[in-house]
């Protein structure tokens, strides 16, 4: 294994020192300059005609006096830039992607297909409702399936990713309190293993958090819960199964304890894909969920889209939802713009939210059916036949737990006592062939590894996987390897980026040097 990473090393030195001129290349992969770079000015990607300077412009005051701002490229230099970018894509049709919390299943063609028909694809928003019926009642059937694989009394389909769900949920919560003269209630519960758009979102609908601890294996503290749910909280987020990959045992507990102050529990729905086809979330005493139809209902996602996030909501909350929603009136679908009692909130979002994904959702339930819960069945099995295998040579998060749900969590422990980092582990991992998993995520375990394997991988690949991981962790252990850790990845055109400042000051327009 390590030999291989040597290699590498030496072939990267190799280029470091006699080829330092040439553009860095790794095999048959450049390192593609931006297209505005590889313009040229002089040039012209297509052939005009010379125009007839003849007549007098009657452009006026229009007339174009900056340049016009275009790369001038010719045709092969466009396909061959956008196929090389292409080629640096990673996806779960390239291979594993085992980024915890993020369920990057693999998406069946058949709801890409589904997704491009014609008359969905190109249907405008602003048609009038009698040409949408068949993309309105798309959503409405979904919606419908949605509600039976959950139990609860109503759902809002505009929300256009988990987190928009998540302020949908808290806006609603927020209007119920205010419509019941709830002053008092300003503080939301969230657990301190939460996904960062618990906070983010509670405190955009304009509360206040109150974290509450986790115990030492990984689950909600109940005596420190109980201490925190006073008559000023609202309500509380809780995400199951959590953050590190466990259910919540307590959850009917915490509802009651809620619901006892007159607070609301929403549940972060991200991972349901453990959960589907087992259990009603209603059963649960929840009064709001979002669902995450880029993870669990398969529509491909990353790099910020797209996204849909749907919310359901129990019946107390349910006249505070937002508006629009369609209902069916005797086969005929109508969108009920209006809040005819007053107590919505109001719209989430334009038009009735994103289509193209409700297409593949409802292609990716009508394939299942009943099926689904053997998704959430091998999701969870996935998943716990990677921790039974990993677990003898890296350390587990919380070692006392004996079965992991959907996901499972590693700290950098077994890491202890060389100078190797989780970051260094995991870029090895891409030297090795395999995606990294979630890192550093969540906080509440130290140099985290979160892996989420999804029911979509085969058991030869998980063999494979473990069998590498395996290897790596052994020679990371011994402390022989450590420089060519820290090195790595040598087989990427870019090593290690400064990942901080690309996401705190993003360049997005070019500017000529
Ligand atoms: C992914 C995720 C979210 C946010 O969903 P987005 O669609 O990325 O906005 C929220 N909570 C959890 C637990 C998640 O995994």
């Amino acid at each position: 294994m390590l030999q291989c990473l040597n290699k590498q090393t030496i072939t990267q030195r190799f280029f470091k020192n006699f080829y330092t001129s040439v553009i860095p290349k790794v095999g048959l992969d450049i390192q593609e300059k931006l297209i505005f770079e590889q313009g040229n000015e002089n040039s012209v990607g297509i052939d005009f005609e010379q125009p007839d300077l003849s007549i007098k412009s009657r452009l006026g005051h229009l007339k174009r006096n900056s340049k016009i701002g275009l790369p001038n490229l010719n045709e092969v230099q466009v396909i061959r830039h956008y196929s090389r970018l292409a080629r640096f894509n990673y996806g779960v049709d390239t291979g594993l992607y085992p980024l915890g919390s993020c369920t990057m299943k693999y998406n069946p063609r058949i709801n890409e297909k589904v997704a491009r028909i014609p008359n969905l694809a190109f249907s405008h928003p602003f048609l009038p409702t009698e040409a949408i019926q068949g993309s309105l009642g798309l959503i409405d059937r979904l919606a419908e399936d949605l509600l039976k694989i959950t139990g609860m009394n109503s759902i809002c389909m505009s929300p256009a990713a988990g987190a928009h769900g998540e302020l949908c949920a808290m806006q609603t919560i927020a209007q119920a309190h205010k419509k019941q003269g709830n002053t008092h209630k300003n503080y939301i519960l969230i657990p301190d293993a939460a996904h960062g758009t618990n906070p983010a979102t509670s405190a955009m609908a304009g509360f206040k958090v109150r974290v509450v601890k986790s115990t030492k294996n990984g689950k909600i503290d109940l005596e420190d819960f109980k201490k925190k749910c006073k008559d000023d909280v609202a309500g509380a987020m809780i995400t199951n199964p959590n953050t590190c990959g466990l259910f919540e045992n307590d959850i009917c507990k915490i509802a009651e304890m809620l619901h006892e102050k007159g607070a609301y529990l929403f549940m972060d729905g991200a991972n349901m894909n453990a959960l589907m086809g087992r259990v009603f979330v209603s059963d649960l005493g929840v009064d709001a969920m979002h669902m995450n139809l880029h993870k669990t209902f398969s529509t491909p996602h990353g790099s910020s889209g797209p996204g849909s996030g749907p919310v359901v909501f129990s019946e107390k909350l349910t006249k505070y939802a937002p508006i629009p929603y369609i209902v069916n009136d005797e086969g005929e679908f109508k969108v009920i713009e209006k809040d005819r009692t007053g107590n919505s909130f109001g719209r989430m979002k334009a038009y009735f939210g994103q289509v193209g994904i409700h297409a593949r959702a409802l292609a990716y339930i009508s394939a299942y059916g009943n099926g689904l819960a053997s998704v959430s069945g091998d999701s969870v099995l996935n998943a716990n036949y990677v921790k039974f295998k990993l677990e003898k040579e890296m350390s587990l998060g919380y070692p006392k737990n004996k079965y992991c749900m959907h996901e499972v969590l590693f700290s950098d422990n077994f890491l202890k006592g060389t100078t190797l980092t989780t970051l260094d582990f995991a870029k090895a991992m891409i030297d090795a062939g395999y995606h990294p998993p979630t890192i550093y995520f969540p906080l509440v375990v130290h140099g985290a590894m979160l892996i989420e394997p999804t029911e979509s991988e085969s058991k030869e690949t998980l063999d494979d996987y473990c069998k590498i991981i395996i290897d790596l962790a052994i020679n990371a252990k011994t402390g022989k390897y450590d420089e060519d850790f820290h090195e790595a990845p040598t087989t990427t055109i870019i090593r290690r980026a400064d990942e901080t400042r690309a996401a705190k000051f993003p360049i997005l327009t070019y500017q000529e040097k």
